[in-house]
């Protein structure tokens, strides 16, 4: 029997996320072992029998060319939605937010998700405008569902690695988004902040007394987002810096799967605004 992606991580990785791997998570890692061969064994953490046995389907499913990329996208998805299935539809504003609404006859949770509204029911999410959302847009709202807790915001900031179990994404935050941050708008916060407005956020400079950009998100109701950024001072010897930060809470809404790509995703929006 093929094992995916899901089935490495679930099945035979730890779930440790110690980055012995060279990868920040057993998620990642796995991915990479599905559809790029790397050798399972590069993780020094499981049991040589599992290995072994774990090996051996790998190398008759890569000879058959089996789970593409294109797999391993639907099957995050199909196993974000199987999270999210033991959830009721009509439970969901208290968890995360949003309302009740009607999609074809059926109930379904309308949301407001960065500047757009989406609509989501068991086995779909799709724009208000009926256009629908990417595979990992998809995945990532599923994920939010299934863990979604009911506590709100708490208002306290932290950043990523203030967050539990985080350590080893730190490097991946400064790699994708906080440097192309620094690179973009380094020497023109000027622009960060308009793009940041153009984007829906909200400006928070008066609560945070120094930053030359400090700008409030809501991409889901309940996960606010703040970008903070502090341009070069060449003269007093200090380089541009940008930081995202987190509500407490955002633990009990995301994995830190997807907390990266809502990271990710803000960067973007920043950085397309621009172009
Ligand atoms: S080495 Fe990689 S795959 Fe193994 S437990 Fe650590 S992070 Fe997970």
């Amino acid at each position: 029997m093929a094992l995916s992606v899901v089935d490495l991580y679930q099945k035979i990785l730890p779930k440790t996320n110690c980055g012995d791997c060279g990868f920040s998570t057993c998620l990642a890692f796995a991915s990479m072992v599905v559809s790029e061969k790397l050798p399972l064994r590069n993780c020094p953490h499981i049991e040589p029998e599992k290995l072994a046995a774990a090996e051996n389907e790998l190398q008759e499913q890569y000879k058959a060319g089996k789970w593409t990329k294109k797999d391993m996208a639907a099957d995050a998805l199909l196993w974000a939605k199987q999270r999210a299935a033991s959830m009721a539809i009509a439970d969901l504003p208290e968890r995360i937010g949003g309302s009740l609404a009607t999609l074809d006859g059926k109930e379904a949770l309308e949301l407001p998700y960065f500047q757009e509204t989406i609509l989501i029911q068991p086995d779909r999410i799709l724009k208000k405008s009926g256009d629908p959302l990417n595979w990992w847009e998809q995945t990532f709202i599923f994920n939010h569902m299934a863990m979604g807790g009911r506590r709100m915001p708490t208002g306290t900031w932290k950043g990523l690695v203030e967050l539990p179990n985080t350590v080893s994404k730190v490097k991946s935050m400064k790699a994708h988004v906080e440097t192309p941050l620094i690179e973009r708008f380094q020497g023109n916060p000027q622009a960060l902040q308009q793009a940041g407005l153009a984007i829906g956020g909200e400006d928070q400079r008066d609560a945070t007394p120094g930053a030359d950009v400090a700008m409030l998100f809501n991409p889901l109701p309940r996960i606010p987002v703040m970008v903070t950024f502090w341009d070069e001072e060449p003269e007093e010897g200090y380089g541009a810096e940008a930081k995202l930060l987190f509500d407490e809470t955002i633990v009990e809404h995301l994995d830190i799967e997807s907390i990266m790509f809502l990271s990710e995703r803000i960067k973007e929006l920043l950085c397309d605004e621009t172009d």
